[in-house]
């Protein structure tokens, strides 16, 4: 099937269940904001040592680990605006085709592009806010707090986090229960930008899979979920292929 023929179908499968759809979203979605994956040949782990967020390593040394947080988190990816294919899935969720996103990425580029925080599930938590060690308070994106070198918690002094989930850490309870919620009842669910090869997140389209769900999935290449689960496989940039979906789906 061609492309165009294949946005068809996809589209089709949209407009014929509008509401009961979910997308999972992974780093491949925000790559045209500029912030690389992590894995491949362009990919940040080809460039930088990724112990700095591993858990055991943070409680050992978190000013050294603060330091590359702050530079490659915060200062470069702070830049990053959200791409179309962030503003078409927006679009989606507040026209009431999608009923949420459960998405691996922390950089908040869903909010920005005006999707309502209730309808995200974080599933890997999220660079917007900090989180204290020691007595488990929470900070928003104040930023102030990251002038310091070792971020501190105002109230008890606790070294402080930034709240994704670190190598050697849980899945956030609400961002889970959330995900394989949608999962369970969604009639479709829209995969775009991810090699599906993180545990468990890769387990939520799978689910949705096995409850019964339509599978349509965007990448520029084919990936763990394209030959097992996929129904609708649209190969290429997200920008593009959401942009020729939503066009389909009269959301234009
Ligand atoms: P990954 O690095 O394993 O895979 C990225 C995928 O994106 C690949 O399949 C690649 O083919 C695809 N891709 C590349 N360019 C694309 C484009 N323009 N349009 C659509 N797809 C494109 O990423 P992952 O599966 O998300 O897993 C890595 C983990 O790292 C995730 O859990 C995520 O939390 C985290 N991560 C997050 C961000 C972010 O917040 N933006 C960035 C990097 C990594």
């Amino acid at each position: 099937m061609e492309n165009l023929e294949k946005i068809q179908t996809a589209a089709r499968i949209i407009r014929e269940n509008p509401g009961k759809g979910m997308a999972f979203t992974g780093a491949g979605i925000s790559v045209e904001s500029g912030i690389p994956p992590f894995r491949g040949a362009d990919g940040l782990w080809s460039k930088v040592d990724p112990s700095f967020i591993e858990i055991d390593t943070f409680r050992r040394a978190p000013e050294e680990c603060w330091s590359k947080i702050r530079e490659l988190f915060y200062d470069h990816w702070g830049q990053a605006k959200p791409n179309a294919a962030h503003i078409r899935l927006a679009e989606m969720l507040n026209r009431g085709l999608l009923a949420g996103i459960v998405t691996q990425n922390i950089d908040c580029l869903h909010q920005r592009a005006g999707a309502p925080e209730e309808k995200i599930s974080e599933f890997h938590g999220t660079l917007d806010s900090l989180i204290c060690m020691k007595c488990s308070a929470v900070y928003g994106p104040d930023h102030s707090l990251l002038e310091q070198n070792l971020p501190s918690c105002p109230k008890c002094g606790g070294v402080l986090k930034p709240d994704f989930v670190f190598f050697g850490e849980g899945i956030p309870e609400k961002a889970f229960h959330k995900a394989f919620y949608l999962a369970e009842r969604c009639a479709w669910c829209l995969i775009i930008g991810t090699s599906g090869e993180v545990m468990p997140a890769c387990e939520v389209p799978r689910t949705a899979h096995r409850h019964g769900a339509k599978i349509i999935e965007i990448n520029p290449a084919p990936t763990t979920f394209t030959s097992s689960i996929t129904d609708v496989f649209l190969q290429g940039k997200a920008t593009e292929m959401m942009e020729a979906l939503a066009a389909e789906s009269a959301l234009s």
